[in-house]
């Protein structure tokens, strides 16, 4: 009996795992998608669930990766006529219907124009307008056909605005069913998931990144589970003669966006619609993408301008900043 309270005391004090009261936690770093991902959980499954985690993320980097001639995108962009799974199918489904819903601001056969800039091979430059109008106009569109996928002739897909929140949604779903998890922060370089609950149950603390600094410009309290996705021209830029182009391009010019905002973080259930619409908000800038919120009232967001200016929308929580909520 005296052995059982030294014990329990011991593994209370160091946090270790197993032990009553405080849940097994295990952790894994991974580069997957370009990016370094930091996984954390919960539970007395963690440890197995995070090599399923990271096993699931590997296998959705292979489907999606541009720059892979044996993925889905990369035969889709050889020409070739793919037959997805039901969870592709989602996948291609949903980032069109966003694209649609967008405006087409949201544009997931860019590639020509992406791969133009340099953006997916590091192989920056600013290119002739001629280039540019050439490119935009081998932007064609995805075709679905129940289970089977098909682009226009010289059309070329690019899922990197949307797969890492899709990837992020599919993780929780994994965890989910697993049933074993009580808690996880999964950080895909930047785009957050959630699930579940701390071991303390207090809320999740997500660091917005200060667009025009090293520190955070403020910090979002979230509860439960969230797709927790940032676009901003700061993470993947390049500067020629005093002038910086960023990643997010406007499908409309075939330029960088440059709608006024820094950074657009979106909070939303579904991990496909926080990383699409991220995106996609940065290239409309603040006023339509206010407008679209009032319409669309499926997830929250967080406005950081040019000028440095903080809008929230009116479902959010914020500290350490001082900030403008968005009504309807
Ligand atoms: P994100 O970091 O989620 O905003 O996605 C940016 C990435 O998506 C870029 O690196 C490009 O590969 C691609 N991309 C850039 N602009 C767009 C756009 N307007 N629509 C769709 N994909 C884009
Ligand atoms: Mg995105």
């Amino acid at each position: 009996m005296k052995k059982t309270i030294i014990l329990l005391l011991l593994c209370l004090s160091l946090g270790l795992p197993g032990c009553a009261g405080n849940p097994a936690q295990a952790e894994r770093q991974l580069f997957a998608m370009d990016t370094v991902m930091t996984l954390t959980a919960w539970g007395s499954g963690a440890e197995e669930a995070l090599a399923e985690v990271e096993t699931l993320l590997f296998s959705l980097e292979d489907q999606l990766s541009v720059t892979r001639e044996s993925s889905l995108v990369g035969r889709l962009n050889q020409g070739q006529t793919v037959e997805l799974t039901p969870e592709l199918t989602r996948l291609l489904a949903g980032t069109l219907a966003l694209s649609q819903k967008t405006g087409g601001a949201l544009e997931p056969c860019l590639y020509p124009v992406t791969k133009l800039w340099g953006f997916t091979t590091g192989d920056y430059r600013v290119p002739e307008p001629a280039e540019i109008q050439a490119a935009q106009a081998q932007v064609g569109r995805l075709h679905l056909d129940g289970d089977t996928a098909y682009l226009d002739p010289g059309s070329q897909l690019d899922l990197g605005a949307v797969g890492k929140g899709w990837a992020g949604s599919q993780a929780a779903a994994l965890l989910q069913a697993r049933q074993d998890v009580t808690g996880a922060l999964l950080n895909l370089g930047g785009n957050v998931q959630t699930y579940g609950a701390k071991p303390d149950g207090s809320a999740w603390t997500i660091g917005i990144q200060d667009p025009a600094g090293e520190g955070l410009a403020g910090v979002l309290h979230l509860t439960g589970t969230w797709a927790v996705v940032t676009s901003g021209g700061y993470e993947r830029y390049f500067t020629q003669d005093g002038v910086d182009y960023c990643h997010i391009i406007d499908p409309a010019t075939g330029y960088p966006a440059r709608s006024g905002l820094a950074s657009v973080t979106v909070v939303a259930e579904d991990g496909l619609t926080a990383d699409g619409l991220s995106t996609a908000l940065y290239v409309l800038g603040l006023e339509a993408a206010l407008d679209y919120w009032r319409e669309n009232r499926d997830f929250q967001a967080v406005f950081i301008t040019d000028a440095g200016e903080i809008y929230a929308t009116a479902g959010l929580e914020l500290s350490q900043c001082s900030y403008h909520t968005v009504e309807d």
